[in-house]
């Protein structure tokens, strides 16, 4: 209950401040937490085994960066979130309406480092000619979609979100559980999230956050039924600590379920 009430508040624009402008988003040097995730995400894809008809964001917030890599490998790419702000928001992204978020720094990072001299332009093109649905999704429930999915995803992302919304390790690993049943058999997982954070702010929005360590990430995607592909961490500099949250740092994972 606490949570929900947090989230009512919940600011999208002072979110994608704190979290998707210098200092974290700066694309000058990979030490930066941004470039940071972009690179795992891109590497990931890059080895064109992680494909397929549909994936699923997970909880999306008011974000597309963690769509980037992924959008070139799935016919239809699925964005959800439980705030209908951050719906909206993703909405008007997706159909170009003026005086959205610039993720434009984010398109040219990530086809530079793609490497393959596709303009960025390009690549949003696809991205939003791909994202033909956004959902609402509340993962504390057993079928966070409503119903269960047919025929099941091909992959999930998720990022920053099932340690955000969920007050114990023990929700979170339940959360992980529903996120994974959305998935097929063999289906992969992209997930990003905070380790040892408690608390990050959204404007008036001061939300708890359950403070992770790896092996609380590992535990609950083994209990989830997921073979970890690839585990990545990252260490928050003391440039990057400003105030927004209490983040220690940033796991990236590659399961298979
Ligand atoms: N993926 C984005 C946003 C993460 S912030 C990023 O990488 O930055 C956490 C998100 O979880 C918010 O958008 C919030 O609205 C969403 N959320 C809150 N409660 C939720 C719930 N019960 N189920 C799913 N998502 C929820």
């Amino acid at each position: 209950a606490a949570l929900r009430e947090g989230y009512e508040r919940f600011d999208p624009r002072a979110y994608l401040h704190n979290n998707y402008l210098p200092p974290r988003a700066d694309f000058s040097s990979e030490e930066f937490v941004v470039p940071w995730k972009l690179r795992c995400l891109a590497e990931t894809f890059a080895s064109g085994e992680i494909r397929g008809r549909t994936l699923i964001d997970v909880g999306s917030g008011p974000t597309i960066y963690q769509l980037l890599s992924a959008c070139d490998h799935f016919e239809e790419i699925v964005a959800t979130d439980y705030l209908a702000v951050n719906r909206e928001e993703l909405g008007r992204w997706a159909r170009g309406d003026p005086g959205t978020f610039d993720w434009s720094p984010f398109i040219r990072h990530v086809c530079k480092i793609e490497g393959r001299g596709e303009p960025w332009q390009e690549k949003q093109r696809r991205l939003r000619q791909r994202l033909r649905r956004i959902l609402p999704i509340d993962v504390h429930q057993p079928d966070p979609l409503g119903a269960p999915l047919h025929p099941k995803a091909d992959a999930i992302v998720s990022a920053f979100c099932l340690e955000a919304v969920s007050p114990d390790r023990a929700a979170f690993a339940r959360a992980l559980a529903h996120v994974g049943s959305l998935l097929r058999p063999g289906g992969h997982a992209l997930l990003l999230g905070a380790l040892g954070e408690s608390f990050y702010l959204a404007g008036a929005a001061a939300l708890p956050v359950v403070p992770l360590g790896e092996d609380d990430v590992r535990g609950a995607l083994r209990a989830a039924g997921f073979g970890l592909r690839d585990f990545r961490s990252y260490a928050m500099p003391p440039a990057l600590r400003t105030g927004v949250d209490d983040v220690d740092g940033v796991f990236f994972v590659h399961a298979q379920k």
